[in-house]
């Protein structure tokens, strides 16, 4: 019998959840949130009314053997983030290994993540890619960066507001500035807009204006 669910959850636009999931977080004893406030807001307007309890990176490897041990006893539990799918550059992967590891059945729902629209939206090759998440922000970054030059695939990253340009930047000196990258922000949420160009053109676009948001940056893979 099922124990644990992963649930993705909006990233932005509040219809954005299935049928499935508005079930199993009805359905379960605890959902486990990586932010209580911010989950509690979305089942609150979803009408339900559940026990919650955090659970976010930091606490992830303390907290894991405490959920597996009620996991084994039979509660039932559904993880999810603050947006989008639970183990995509967010706390999961922990919980998922440990329920493998001590036989606990547990499912993942599909649903919401930023990096399917980001993709689809840059008009780049979707047939083959990588997933990046975030870069390494100090140790590795130069190897990573350097790497990622030949990279043939479509490259796919999640970024802050405050790094997008340095990373853009940095893209520009590592894979050359007439590579061909593609900006989305805000996904599914009112002021959403992609901005696909050259590096040289992308980065001139966001000079000129205030970065506020979420952002993916796609960039196109080299074709040497
Ligand atoms: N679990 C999430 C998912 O499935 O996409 C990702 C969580 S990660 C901590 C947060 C990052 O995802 C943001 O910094 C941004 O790069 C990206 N992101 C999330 N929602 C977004 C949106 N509505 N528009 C653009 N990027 C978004």
């Amino acid at each position: 019998e099922t124990r644990l669910y992963l649930v993705p959850t909006p990233i932005g636009n509040l219809e954005d959840i299935t049928l499935r999931a508005i079930r199993v977080l009805k359905e379960v004893d605890t959902v486990l949130a990586e932010d209580t406030r911010t989950s509690g807001k979305l089942l609150q307007h979803l009408g339900i009314d559940k026990r919650m309890h955090s659970h976010h990176l930091h606490n992830e490897h303390k907290a894991v053997a405490h959920l597996i041990e009620r996991l084994g006893k039979g509660e039932k539990m559904a993880l999810v983030s603050d947006a989008g799918t639970p183990g995509i550059s967010d706390p999961g992967f922990l919980l998922v290994r440990e329920c493998l590891r001590h036989n606990i059945k547990f499912e993942c729902l599909p649903g919401p993540t930023a990096f399917v629209p980001a993709l689809l939206k840059s008009g780049f090759s979707a047939e083959r890619f990588t997933f990046e998440g975030f870069l390494p922000q100090k140790k590795g970054r130069q190897t990573r960066l350097q790497q990622l030059a030949t990279e043939e695939r479509t490259m796919i990253f999640y970024e802050s507001p405050h790094r997008l340009l340095k990373t853009l930047t940095q893209f520009s000196e590592y894979l050359g500035p007439e590579r061909q990258v593609s900006v989305s922000r805000e996904l599914t949420k009112f002021f959403e807009e992609t901005i696909t160009g050259t590096l040289t053109e992308v980065l001139a676009a966001f000079e000129q204006k205030a970065i506020k948001g979420e952002f993916v940056i796609v960039v196109e893979g080299t074709d040497k």
